[in-house]
């Protein structure tokens, strides 16, 4: 078998690819259409949504794919990967799997990181009432991030603006600055909105109307560019005294739970992330889970970075450049490597089948 069958070029092969593996593990499933916005040939866009197993089981796992949009081309992969080749279609008792398919399905579809109001979804769960998290460093460094034209000029002032800044604050506190996110530029990177984004307000539907019955919850949340290239990377935001913590190390090994650092850098202080809104849907059941990342390349990823919004709002559309680039854009985030789908995908079905085992064996009411 090819493994490379499981990807899709477009939203809606990968759409149809997922269901058609749904079906054949009798899953059932559930679609939460997109309201206002379609694909970029008028397809519709929805977040389709499979229980396998037990949905009444006290043990979920959900796995989704897409919170960030285009690197859902792997997320949703990694899905219909495990759908097929794993053990979906012989779960073990008491354990349920929820499947949640293109969150940002814009993004999926539009081959952007963001939503359809650019925002970074995994940046959006901060509480919108309250002031939102300061990044002054990201408001001085944004008006180098922002390209007026794409080539040479604007790559090198960049780096040069980002040279000054790590001379004096340090590499750490540039890719702190960078990525955890940012509250005031609409137009800039890592942006986390002035609102709940429908994806953050179907997440929350989904598992009000999924998980009513569960008492124990894994998350597994697939990502693309943190990591060596075709290598698992794995970020847990539980506290590392806490008993979920713990069970994250028992399931996937403390070598990738513990001192994980992006890039080799420290970890970026994160903020309005899924994982954080799951932890508040569920209320006070235990969570264990993380993003899982495979990597792309590498730190070289802050250079692509900036191309995702010189698309969406300044580039000149329908031209070889457009399609050009967009496609640097895709490989940047989804390697379309033979080699690195494989590598992604094999591990991808080991790391889902240790939360199925993993969780399996969490015994009931037994976490913090
Ligand atoms: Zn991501």
């Amino acid at each position: 078998m090819d493994l490379t069958d499981f990807f899709a070029a477009s939203y809606t092969q990968a759409r149809r690819k997922f269901i058609d593996a749904v079906a054949s593990v009798n899953g059932t499933l559930a679609s939460y259409p997109h309201p206002t916005q379609h694909g970029p040939n008028g397809e519709p866009l929805a977040v389709d949504v499979a229980h396998i197993g037990d949905p009444a089981a006290p043990r979920q796992l959900i796995v989704i794919s897409g919170t960030h949009g285009l690197e859902g081309y792997a997320g949703s992969a990694a899905q219909i990967a495990w759908l097929r080749l794993g053990n979906a279609g012989k779960l073990p008792p008491g354990l349920g799997v929820l499947l949640i398919h293109g969150l940002n399905p814009y993004g999926f579809a539009h081959f952007s990181r963001t939503t359809e109001n650019n925002v970074d979804l995994n940046r959006n769960f901060v509480d919108h009432e309250r002031a939102h998290p300061a990044n002054p460093d990201y408001d001085r460094l944004h008006p180098h991030l922002k390209a007026e034209d794409w080539g040479w000029e604007f790559l090198e002032k960049m780096a040069a603006a980002e040279a000054n800044y790590r001379d004096e604050h340090g590499a750490d506190a540039l890719f702190n600055a960078r990525v955890k996110g940012q509250y005031n530029h609409a137009d800039g990177l890592f942006y986390g909105g002035q609102a709940r984004e429908w994806s953050n307000l179907t997440l929350q539907r989904i598992i009000e109307e999924h998980l009513a019955a569960a008492r124990q919850v894994a998350l597994i949340d697939w990502h693309t560019g943190l990591g060596k290239y075709g290598e698992p990377f794995f970020l847990c935001f539980s506290p590392e005294d806490s008993a979920e913590y713990q069970q994250a190390v028992h399931w996937w090994g403390e070598h990738r739970i513990s001192n994980a650092r992006p890039h080799g850098l420290s970890r970026p202080q994160y903020s309005g992330l899924v994982f954080h809104g799951v932890s508040r849907f569920i209320g006070n059941r235990p969570l264990v889970g993380a993003v899982i990342e495979f990597g792309t390349r590498e730190i070289a990823m802050n250079k692509v970075q900036p191309l995702d919004q010189w698309l969406r709002f300044r580039a000149p559309r329908q031209t070889e450049r457009f399609e050009l680039l967009q496609l640097d854009l895709r490989d940047a985030y989804v390697p379309f490597s033979q080699e690195w789908r494989t590598a992604a995908l094999r591990q991808s079905v080991d790391i889902t089948e240790q939360a199925v085992a993993g969780l399996a064996s969490w015994k009931l009411d037994q976490a913090a």
